[in-house]
């Protein structure tokens, strides 16, 4: 160990001085120069001088395949190592076992291997004591080429030694490369496989690239050609993606880039359908489905290697099916995404828009639904093909205003949505936008809308959520505020919340028959005020003890399509109940029930309560059906049907809450009907003094006589409504001035009090 202060005091840059004198052949310039090819990096590791000069003499002109020796150097192996940790291209590294102390060329050695973990360079050991040398596994496992005495420093020995280990070098190097590339490429596929647009494809396939050939992802272009939009077969090539200096080109159509070899060479790769590997540039080229070809152009920083090259091609073929899936995930998109009758987004695309509005935190920005009103009458009345003329006449009227820049979509057959930033979303406008009609085939439609809409704001959910807010808003506009708009408060999920908890926990009280009960009401005869019948009536109580109003829970099953099975049990419960009275011993009671709209769409209706009937053996003369003036006009001729047979089985029809629905007489008359029920309304404004209460219950009972039908009037309050209705002729009365409907045990009660009553005061 000698000369090592002095050694360790040359820089590196008087090695390169040496080697410069030592080596003509080798100008300091050589690495930078692309038109000499590149050369091998021997580091030279020993603390004496003598070896480093005799070593660079030994190699003077030596060229190995072609390629020209550099030699670095280093005179301990802190040295050696601070130097390999900047540069991963030494191949060769001669190294002196003995240095600072016994063991720091194989310590060197291991840090190299075993730390670093650089296993391509090949290590020549050398030493200057015959008959040291280092343990077999030491050689085997630190993976040295060979160990060499430092006498043996003359030319032959040193080419012969250097010319396998760079081959070796040279082939473990390819190994690696293609395995790392290999790898980088499955990676690549697997990632690039993944549901992505074009846009998404191109910006991850470039670094992706850049690093399978190790440079940086710079100065490279992706561009699409799309044959199916091009006119006249000239294929129609954009850049989708650019970097570095490229940059600028993104989004231009190619012949609009300015740069012929850029040009011409993207023109060949996709004309010839193959990589084009220039001096200075690849141009790889990927095929696509249904010609939509892509070509990736890239600057090469440094000369491409044969397994480069090869590991290119492979890419190429792997993620041209990315590429391939990218055509057919579009046209799946579009099928799942869009409306193929107005070409808007549908339901799903109009959320996945809101959404992506929500998640990228976009506030300002407001969602409407709007409902075209009275759509199924004009489908209904002109016919599809001209409802589905009008619906494409809407959504390209809407396009006209809220084309640019906004979102539009049909979200169900006759519900638009928008989303669009708030200043430009006034639903004033969206009315305004139909004030000129809309021509279907020389019709002039005039459209009228219902809009619900919600603002999105920084705590607003996701696009699911804000699309079932916007329905909550819309329904609510449709109830209240028909032609007009509602924006969604926090109330109305409320209430649609309640309205949601509340159908459930009916459905269970249905389910398991719990806290549903069927009271009835007494119909009496006004001229003598016996007892003729009573109305089925049904009740609701929650598990909570909280009463529900009939009006209120029958919608809510009839929305939730409970009301066949709830409805044929009121009738079972109800025609069980007038057997039992029978049983008792009341006189003969006869019995009216309430029918739903759903129970007449069900198919088996007529079966079911003639079942219930036979079986239960009560007389189905005794049984009446009530319906509402909207069951009695919807479905004709199913009604009809329907009633038909209950008259065919004896049973009686009346029509429930005459006078608030638009019955049209006509209509009636063919109705086989034995019974109109007036509406309270109209008999609670009732007054002897004539009100319009008055002339609508007498208008009534007029037109039931006239029918040859009879008249029960509802909420008979007063002795007064009993009196005046009685001089109108009307025959029946049923209210809360005989009793308001009663569970079935206290009937008896009821019935009881009234005799001991008449016999008090009789007639
Ligand atoms: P509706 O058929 O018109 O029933 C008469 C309603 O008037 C009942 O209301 C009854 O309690 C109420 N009422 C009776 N007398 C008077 C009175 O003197 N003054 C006032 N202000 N009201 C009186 P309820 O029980 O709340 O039922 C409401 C509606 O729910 C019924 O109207 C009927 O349409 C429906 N409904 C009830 N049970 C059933 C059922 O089993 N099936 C079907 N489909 N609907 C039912
Ligand atoms: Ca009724
Ligand atoms: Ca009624």
């Amino acid at each position: 160990m000698k000369n090592t202060s002095s050694a360790r005091k040359r820089e590196t840059t008087d090695a390169t001085d040496l080697v410069e004198f030592l080596d003509e052949g080798n100008d300091s310039g050589e690495e930078d120069d692309p038109r000499s090819p590149p050369s091998w990096h021997v580091l030279i590791v020993d603390d004496d001088q003598a070896v480093h000069d005799a070593t660079c003499y030994a190699l003077n002109n030596t060229r190995i395949e072609g390629r020209p020796l550099h030699f670095l150097h280093a005179f301990s192996a802190g040295e050696a190592l601070s130097l390999l940790n900047n540069r991963s291209d030494v191949a060769v590294l001669l190294l002196d076992v003995v240095m600072e102390q016994e063991h720091s060329g194989l310590e060197l050695v291991r840090t190299l291997r075993n730390d670093l973990n650089m296993h391509a360079m090949r290590i020549i050991l050398r030493t200057g004591q015959p008959g040291y040398a280092p343990e077999a596994e030491v050689i085997r496992d630190y993976d040295i080429n060979d160990y060499k005495l430092k006498s043996e420093l003359t030319h032959a020995a040193l080419v012969t030694t250097l010319t396998s280990a760079i081959r070796s070098y040279v082939q473990i190097c390819n190994i690696l490369a293609s395995q790392r590339g290999l790898s980088l490429i499955v990676d690549s596929a697997t990632d690039l496989l993944a549901h992505l647009s074009l846009a998404e494809f191109a910006q991850k396939i470039l670094p992706r690239l850049a690093e399978l050939i190790g440079q940086a992802p710079e100065g490279m272009l992706f561009c699409c050609t799309d044959q199916s939009t091009a006119k006249a077969g000239a294929a129609n090539t954009k850049v989708v993606h650019a970097t570095g200096a490229y940059a600028p080109w993104i989004d231009k159509p190619l012949e609009q880039i300015e740069n012929q070899p850029v040009l011409s060479a993207v023109k060949q790769c996709l004309n010839d359908k193959g990589n084009v590997y220039g001096k200075h540039a690849v141009t790889l080229f990927l095929g696509g489905a249904e010609s939509r070809d892509a070509a990736i152009h890239f600057i090469l920083q440094k000369p491409l290697s044969l397994t480069e090259k090869q590991l290119l091609d492979v890419f190429c073929v792997n993620v041209a099916i990315g590429l391939k899936n990218i055509g057919l995930f579009g046209d799946l998109h579009s099928l799942a995404y869009s409306d193929p009758l107005t070409g808007l987004l549908n339901r799903i695309g109009f959320i996945e828009a809101i959404d992506k509005h929500a998640s990228n935190q976009e506030t300002g920005w407001t969602i409407a639904l709007i409902d075209i009103d009275h759509f199924t009458e004009v489908n209904d009345a002109l016919g599809h093909q001209r409802g589905d003329t009008l619906l494409i006449g809407i959504a390209r009227r809407l396009r006209e205003y809220w084309g640019a820049g906004c979102t539009l979509a049909r979200v169900g057959s006759d519900v638009f949505g928008l989303l669009a930033p708030e200043a430009r979303l006034d639903p004033a406008r969206l009315h305004e936008a139909f004030y000129e009609p809309i021509v279907v085939d020389g019709y002039l439609l005039p459209i009228e809308s219902t809009i619900g809409l919600t603002r999105m704001t920084d705590k607003c959910g996701n696009g699911l959520e804000l699309f079932k807010t916007t329905s909550i808003a819309l329904k609510h506009a449709k109830r209240v505020m028909r032609g007009r708009w509602l924006y969604h408060t926090p109330d109305m999920t409320a209430s649609a919340l309640e309205r949601l908890d509340l159908t459930y926990k009916l459905r269970n009280a249905i389910n398991l028959k719990q806290g549903l009960h069927v009271h009835y009401q007494p119909q009496v005869e006004l001229a003598t005020g016996r007892l003729i019948g009573v109305e089925a009536l049904l009740r609701w109580t929650t598990s909570d003890g909280t009463h529900v109003a009939p009006d209120r829970f029958i919608k809510l099953a009839e929305h939730a399509g409970l009301m066949v099975n709830l409805g044929e049990w009121v009738f079972r419960t109800a025609v069980t109940q007038i057997a039992n009275w029978d049983a008792a011993g009341l006189p003969p009671i006869r019995l009216a029930v309430n029918l739903s709209l759903m129970q007449f769409r069900d198919p088996f209706f007529v079966g079911r309560l003639r079942k219930i009937v036979n079986e239960l053996k009560v007389p189905a003369h005794r049984l009446e059906l009530e319906i509402t003036e909207s069951i009695a006009m919807l479905d004709t001729d199913s009604v009809i049907t329907s009633l038909n047979e209950f008259k065919a089985m004896g049973m009686d029809v009346s029509i429930d809450d005459f006078g608030t629905g638009f019955s049209s007489l006509s209509y009636l008359h063919r109705l086989p009907l034995d019974r109109l029920k007036i509406d309270r309304s109209f008999v609670q404004s009732m007054s002897s003094m004539g009100d319009s209460g008055s002339t609508i219950a007498h208008m009534v009972i007029n037109l039931a006589h006239s029918l040859g039908l009879s008249v029960v009037a509802e909420g008979v309050e007063s002795e007064d409504h009993a009196l005046l209705l009685k001089t109108m002729g009307c025959e029946f009365g049923q209210g809360y001035l005989y009793s308001p409907a009663m569970p079935p045990e206290a009937l008896p009660g009821w019935l009881d009090g009234r005799n001991a009553g008449k016999r008090e005061h009789p007639g």
